[in-house]
């Protein structure tokens, strides 16, 4: 099977155990030599690691790390449309006046249309989260594609264009950046951990979120089952807590998505 990261990572892998045995059983006469080469396989293997599996971690321009303007912060909300809790996130949405971009699932689109709807006619934006959510450097080359693929087909449906792409877990297979530039689709990334998919409170939610703050930052939250319910609980405060400090929420692309605050 063609699977183009499990054997990147088994080269390497490979390769640096090779240069490692080379090294020990003394292959090299110069001592800096073979420390130069030990340091060397070591550090593409770790650079290799932190490609694929350290979301933040990206050759620079590749990926949408920040978004544009002025005291300006995005919302991204992940892995739904869910029923269990997408709808609550929606209400706290609207309350607020503020729009997000949601990474949905296509299998949850093909199983929730009319909340996926919901989504889009309440004014967010919509980004490509896969269609089943699995992680994609375990996946062979044609399954990276279908996953990419079927859920863009999906998301068509409810939205002519779309031009948003973030991996599960931020996880990168060996290509993505191909395919990704062939589809029109941009990666976009996130800074910092709130992790309400953990199970924490709503006021650490909330805590973690404001601790945060910064101009430019990509805030990951979820409509996930396993945020039990509390991310929706916790969004008034984290808006409220980013007005009062003088950010305003915008899509992705830099356009103001804040209809309410001062
Ligand atoms: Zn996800």
């Amino acid at each position: 099977m063609n699977r183009p990261t499990i054997r990147a990572l088994a080269m390497a892998v490979g390769l640096t155990l090779l240069i490692s045995v080379a090294v020990a059983i003394p292959v090299f006469e110069s001592t800096g030599a073979r420390l130069a080469l030990m340091l060397a396989a070591w550090s593409a293997l770790a650079i290799l690691l932190a490609y694929l599996f350290v979301p933040s971690f990206d050759w620079p321009g590749r990926q949408l790390s920040r978004v544009p303007g002025d005291r300006a912060v995005a919302l991204t909300i992940d892995d739904g449309p869910n029923a269990e809790t997408t709808p609550a996130i929606l209400d706290a949405l609207r309350a607020a006046r503020v729009k997000a971009t949601f990474f949905l699932v296509g299998a949850g689109v093909v199983r929730n249309p009319d909340l996926a709807r919901r989504i889009v006619d309440e004014g967010h934006a919509i980004g490509n989260h896969t269609m089943r959510h699995r992680l994609l450097p375990f996946r062979t080359a044609q399954q990276l594609t279908g996953e990419i693929d079927d859920c863009q087909y999906a998301l068509s449906m409810l939205r002519g264009r779309v031009r948003w792409f973030r991996p599960p877990n931020g996880f990168k297979p060996i290509g993505l950046h191909r395919i990704l530039a062939r589809r029109g689709l941009t990666l976009v990334g996130w800074q910092g951990a709130i992790r309400d998919t953990d199970g924490p409170c709503a006021r650490e939610i909330v805590d973690r979120a404001l601790a945060l703050a910064a101009e430019g930052r990509i805030l990951l939250l979820h409509d996930n089952p396993s945020c039990r319910g509390q991310t929706a609980i916790a969004l008034p405060a984290i808006i409220d807590g980013y007005r009062s400090r003088g950010y305003r929420f915008v899509f992705l692309d830099g356009k103001v998505s804040d209809y309410g605050g001062r």
